[in-house]
């Protein structure tokens, strides 16, 4: 074999690298390698990525509380009391203060007993499914959820079905099929590359029925659904205890992180047996605060969130396509349906030479033959962006 001296590390190769160098190849000749862009400053509605100053569609910070100063100095203020890292994890010394204080005010606000945060969303999904669920159980899962929620449910091991999106008789007719012995039903409450909402009501109503139980990821609406922001089940007025809570803090709060809510026995057992809760180092004690000082501003900033849904009407109403399709949603997700990849990536690079990001998904993302323009709005949005915006879509349409 050779030595270290004598071989060129430019021509070092394996099998498994080889793999891979054909892999990316494939994936570049489809159109479908993804590149990051560097983003200079804060994230906010006006970006500087890469040197060019956009003004952006693209982040789920709805709330414009990401590069606030109130979060900012949160941050900085907690650092300063209790450091930078947390060096163990929540159940050895990592549980700080301040995610205590994060898990009482959740438990106030959104008035469920149980809350357990986590360090990401991801991870919360991971945790919850594969805690609650595993080899004599099922799990029910809309086409479409984020896939967090499906890599949970793989990981779990348990029976794994998933129902068209939202298609309540396919989903009725495997839960009267199943014998597990626990069933779950898993959705997103908003669905992440539509903005549409899961049928919660109903679902609640065919899990009373057939004795399961509703895990609702609820990342694109807590802060952003519900007179206070309280997320789906405030929207739809809901409380059972068969529902098992999940939102993100990364998003509208502004922070990162994630929590679960629901009964305090739920909660309790989760902190026991949730393997990414229990072998992970605990997230720095002031992202909890900043995400605190978002949980404030979602309970007290009515103004910030009726400014988000002023422009969701106006954008609804003022956005008249003919060829292309705006998604029925009441969300801050606005996907505009153009169909071919194609056209909907040069539409993206249009927009972006005039200064304006806004992501084209394509396959497998969503479905084949819908590509799509994913905008989202915020709160830091003028009337006057969301009309450039506008604009410049009809503009491109009519070319
Ligand atoms: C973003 C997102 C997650 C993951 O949350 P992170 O905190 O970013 O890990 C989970 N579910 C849905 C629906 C999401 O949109």
């Amino acid at each position: 074999m050779s030595s270290r001296l004598e071989s060129d590390p430019a021509k070092a190769t394996t099998p498994l690298l080889d793999a891979l160098q054909a892999e990316l190849a494939e994936r570049a000749s489809l159109g479908l390698l993804r590149q990051r862009r560097v983003l200079h400053g804060m994230q906010g509605v006006h970006v500087e990525v890469d040197g060019q100053r956009l003004l952006s569609f693209c982040s789920n910070d709805y709330l414009g509380l990401a590069a606030h100063p109130a979060l900012i100095s949160a941050m900085q203020d907690c650092a300063a009391a209790a450091g930078a890292g947390t060096g163990a994890s929540h159940l050895v010394t990592g549980h700080q203060a301040a995610h205590e204080e994060l898990e009482h005010t959740l438990q106030t606000f959104m008035g469920m007993p149980g809350i357990l945060l986590f360090t990401t969303g991801y991870m919360a999904n991971l945790g919850i499914i594969t805690a609650l669920c595993g080899r004599e159980d099922a799990i029910f899962a809309d086409k479409l959820n984020h896939a967090s929620l499906n890599d949970a449910a793989l990981l779990s091991r348990a029976e794994f079905k998933r129902y068209p999106h939202n298609d309540l008789a396919s989903l009725e007719h495997m839960l009267a099929q199943s014998q597990a012995r626990r069933k779950l039903v898993v959705a997103d409450a908003v669905f992440s590359m539509d903005g549409d909402l899961a049928p919660v009501p109903e679902l609640l109503a065919l899990c009373d029925r057939y004795d399961a139980y509703l895990l609702l990821d609820d990342a694109h609406g807590f802060g952003v659904l519900g007179a206070n922001g309280r997320g789906v089940l405030e929207h739809f007025a809901l409380d059972s205890p068969r529902i098992i809570y999940m939102a993100t803090l990364g998003k509208a709060a502004g922070a990162a992180g994630a929590f679960v809510a629901g009964p305090r026995i739920l909660t309790d057992y989760l902190m026991q047996a949730a393997r990414p809760y229990i072998y992970t180092t605990a997230s720095p004690a002031p992202v909890a605060a900043a995400a605190m000082a978002g949980v404030k501003f979602i309970q007290q900033d009515y103004d910030r969130r009726a400014h988000l849904h002023g422009l969701i009407d106006r954008f609804r109403q003022a956005c008249q396509l003919q060829r292309w399709q705006l998604m029925p949603s009441q969300t801050a997700i606005q996907p505009v349906v153009i169909g071919s990849n194609d056209e909907a990536l040069q539409v993206s690079k249009r927009l972006l030479e005039k200064g304006i990001l806004v992501p084209a998904i394509r396959p497998p993302t969503v479905p084949k033959g819908s590509a799509r323009l994913r905008i989202s709005l915020s709160a830091t949005h003028s009337h006057d962006d969301i009309q450039q915006l506008i604009s410049h879509l009809q503009m491109l349409e009519a070319a």
